[in-house]
């Protein structure tokens, strides 16, 4: 009896273990129900020449794969596997086909099958199938400079206008040393784009290149043709005074946030010339930094005389370093162009624009600064008062501020900035109607005549 109690009906025994045999099916990872995840790093479009990237990746490992390419002339297999060992994941790189060149479709299908090692579906795994659309763009971008500025002047600017013809046209910049970027505008016609560019004054050489992406990864470079012209700029050599330390700086010391606390007259003038400086010039390359998006067809632009019988106290591109008791302290640049005339007297910008600024700026003292369109923008330091609300859009002969003696200036007197995409540029240029005439205006005319005749 007691044998026969302990003995368990072999029907129950295989049910219980075909019930643990289930359960360890559905449990298990080898017997996972999950399809494996594809990812394609690829933005639909595809210039047949980079590879595309590929990631799949799989909780029981991967068992095959194939990756073709669906075109109007079939099916190609551009590469497969298989495996023994199933992998967990994998990077491919899928090159395109060597048929590539003959290929004439504008849109494709990349099909990507694979299977993984899992021992559902009767052992033969998850599988599935992803189709991906492929536009195909083997075609650089087109480029063509259509007309330019002849020369460009060390701390100087220029001007070129150019075409790019691209279907999937991505990314358009000019591009100049030290990774600078400046951003076109559309101009006049569709596919003409229209810039500035500035050689600045502490690069010792200049090179603008325009550079087109599309979409498919194609690019194209352009450099433009500009004859380049050195300019040697002034190096002064100022000693501090104990009177201009304990008395401007001073001043200055008490009201900046970054001199608080400091006591010694010689830290302070280097705090002001080099962090409070940076960190005011910093803002004004932010504010100039931005060009619109809209199509311009015109850029007129009027000489720049904003102080009626002034006259010039400080040059443009001025080297100065400073030095104390013998000792060299501190250097900045000079970045505009001073001018003095009577006290308070008016300042009129000459061109209109919007104001983009119209605020206290540290060393600059009051400031307003002015988008005259196509990144060019002027800014006028050191006002005893403005004029101008920041947003306001003037006209040519708005008197916009009084001068003075605001910021870091010992005088009342103008400084005078001229500044394209961020870079401040010789003032003289757009003072110049001889210098605006060959390279804004005949530039701008003669990309009209060509672009009218194509
Ligand atoms: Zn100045």
């Amino acid at each position: 009896m007691s044998r026969n109690k302990s003995k368990l009906p072999v029907g129950v025994i295989l049910l219980v273990l075909s019930i643990l045999g289930a359960v360890f099916v559905y449990t298990s990872s080898m017997f996972e129900r999950d399809v494996p995840s594809i990812d394609i790093a690829n933005n639909g479009y595809w210039n047949l020449k980079k590879p595309i990237e590929i990631s799949i990746d799989d909780e029981s490992g991967l068992h095959s794969y194939r990756v073709s390419l669906k075109s109007s002339a079939g099916v190609v297999s551009l590469q497969h596997e298989q495996f023994i060992a199933p992998e967990k994941m994998l990077n491919l790189k899928i090159k395109p086909p060597r048929s590539a060149y003959s290929l004439k479709d504008k849109t494709v299908t990349l099909m990507i099958e694979v299977t993984d090692a899992s021992k559902w579906n009767f052992l033969n795994g998850n599988s599935v199938t992803k189709n991906f659309k492929l536009h195909i763009d083997k075609k650089r971008p087109k480029t063509s400079i259509v007309s330019n500025s002849y020369k460009i002047t060390k701390g100087g600017s220029a001007l070129v206008i150019f075409s790019v013809e691209d279907e999937n046209l991505k990314e358009l910049y000019i591009e100049s040393n030290n990774n600078k970027k400046f951003k076109p505008q559309p101009f006049y016609k569709d596919g003409y784009y229209i810039s500035l560019v500035a050689w600045p004054i502490t690069d010792s050489s200049f090179k603008a290149t325009v550079i087109a992406k599309d979409y498919a990864g194609n690019l194209s470079k352009k450099t433009i043709p500009l004859y380049l012209k050195q300019k040697n700029y002034k190096i002064s050599n100022i000693k501090l005074s104990d009177r201009f330390l304990k008395g401007k700086i001073a001043d200055l010391a008490e009201e900046f946030e970054e001199t608080q606390g400091v006591e010694d007259s010689i830290e302070q003038f280097k705090i002001i010339n080099e962090d409070v400086r940076a960190k005011n010039e910093e803002l004004i390359h932010k504010l100039s930094s931005i060009v619109l998006d809209e199509t311009i067809d015109e850029f007129k632009i009027n000489k720049m005389y904003p102080l009626k019988n002034a006259q010039v106290v400080a040059s443009f591109g001025d080297h100065r370093k400073y030095s104390y008791k013998g000792k060299r302290i501190s250097e900045s640049y000079h970045l505009g162009l001073d001018f003095a005339s009577n006290a308070m007297a008016s300042i009129i910008p000459q061109n209109g624009g919007e104001v983009v600024y119209s605020d206290y700026n540290g060393i600059y003292g009051n400031m307003p600064m002015i988008h005259h369109g196509l990144g060019l923008y002027t800014l006028y330091g050191h006002c005893s008062s403005t004029k101008v609300d920041e947003g306001e859009v003037i006209d040519a002969k708005h008197d916009i501020a009084n001068t003075g003696k605001s910021g870091y200036a010992m005088g009342d007197h103008l400084h005078f900035g001229v500044l394209v995409q961020g870079i401040e540029v010789r003032p003289e240029e757009w003072m110049d109607s001889q210098w605006m005439k060959l390279n804004i205006s005949d530039v701008i005319k003669s990309a009209k005549e060509i672009i009218n005749k194509s």
